[in-house]
C-alpha cells in the first residue's frame, strides 16, 4: 500500500478506467483524468470511493497545455505524486490512406497523443525528480503494437504518433534514470474498449482477433495489469523499456 498518487490521463473509459481501479485496489490515491465524459469520470470515482479508496475526477484534454497545468496543480492539492500514466490517446477515422489525410487530422493526433503525452511528463518530472528535490517515481507510456506494424490502409497517422511515444519512452528513460524516476512503454495488442468505434469500427477488435496468435482480443483490465505492475516496486529495475501486451500480435 502506498498514500501516493498517480496521475491517469483519459482515466474515465477503457484502459485508463480499469487502471484507475486497480492502482485504487493496490492502495494508490487516483487523480482520474478525463476529456469531455465528466459522468464516466464520476463513476469511476464512485466506484474507488466506495471501497474506501481515494479518488478525484479532474477535466483534462491532452491538447491543451492549460488543461495540462491544471491536472497537475489538482494532483499536487491530493498528495505527493508518485507515478504518471499517459494514456489518453484518440485514432482517426480508420481506413483511410496517408494520400487522403487532412492537415487538421494529423495535428490533432500528434498534439493528443504526442505533444500531450510529453507535456504530461514534463509536469510529472518537475515534480519526481530527485533533482528538483522530488522523491522519485515511475511513468508509464502507452503505446501501440501498431507503433511496430504501421497500421497500413487503416491508420498510419496513429501508428506514427505511437512510434514517437516508444522514442520518447526509451530516451526520457535514459534521461531521468539517475534521478529516481523510471519511464516504461505498453504496447497493447487489439483490446476491447470504445477506441474502434471512436475510429468508426466498432467490431474491429473483434474482426481481426483471428490475426492474434492467441486468437482472442485482450482486455482493459489485462493492460491494467501490466500497468500496476509496472508504476509498482515489483519493476524496480525497469526503464526505459516497452512491454507488448498483445497476446502474441
Ligand atoms: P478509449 O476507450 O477510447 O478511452 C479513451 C480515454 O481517453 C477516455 O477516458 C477519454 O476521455 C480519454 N481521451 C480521449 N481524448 C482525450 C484527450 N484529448 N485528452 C484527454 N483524454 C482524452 O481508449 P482505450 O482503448 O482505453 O485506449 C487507451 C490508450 O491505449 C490510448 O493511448 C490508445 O492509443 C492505447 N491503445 C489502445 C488499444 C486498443 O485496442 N484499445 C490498442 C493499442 C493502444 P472521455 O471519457 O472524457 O472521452
Amino acid at each position: 500500500m502506498t498514500d501516493k498518487v498517480v496521475v491517469i490521463t483519459g482515466g474515465s473509459r477503457g484502459i485508463g478506467r480499469a487502471t484507475a481501479l486497480a492502482a485504487a485496489a493496490r492502495g494508490y490515491r487516483v487523480v482520474v483524468g478525463y476529456a469531455t465524459n465528466q459522468g464516466a469520470a464520476n463513476e469511476v470515482v464512485s466506484l474507488i470511493e466506495q471501497k474506501n479508496g481515494k479518488a478525484v475526477a479532474v477535466k483534462c484534454d491532452v491538447g491543451s497545455e492549460a488543461d495540462i497545468l491544471a491536472l497537475f496543480k489538482a494532483s499536487d492539492e491530493f498528495g505527493t505524486l508518485g507515478a504518471l500514466v499517459n494514456n489518453a490517446g484518440i485514432v482517426g477515422k480508420s481506413g483511410v490512406r496517408v494520400d487522403e489525410m487532412s492537415a487538421e487530422r494529423i495535428q490533432q493526433m500528434m498534439a493528443v497523443n504526442v505533444t500531450g503525452s510529453i507535456l504530461c511528463a514534463r509536469e510529472a518530472v518537475k515534480r519526481m525528480s530527485t533533482r528538483h528535490g522530488g522523491k522519485g517515481g515511475v511513468i508509464v507510456n502507452l503505446s501501440s503494437v501498431a507503433a511496430r506494424l504501421g497500421a497500413p490502409n487503416t491508420y498510419v497517422d496513429y501508428a506514427a504518433s505511437k512510434g514517437a511515444i516508444d522514442s520518447f519512452t526509451i530516451g526520457l528513460g535514459y534521461e531521468v534514470a539517475g534521478e529516481g524516476i523510471r519511464v516504461a512503454g505498453i504496447r497493447p495488442g487489439l483490446i476491447d474498449t470504445d477506441i474502434h468505434a471512436a475510429g468508426g469500427e466498432p467490431d474491429r477488435a473483434h474482426r481481426l482477433a483471428h490475426l492474434v496468435p492467441m486468437k482472442r482480443v485482450g482486455s482493459a483490465d489485462e493492460i491494467a495489469n501490466a500497468i500496476v505492475w509496472l508504476i509498482s516496486d515489483e519493476a524496480s529495475y525497469v526503464t526505459s523499456a516497452i512491454l507488448d501486451v498483445s497476446g502474441g500480435r
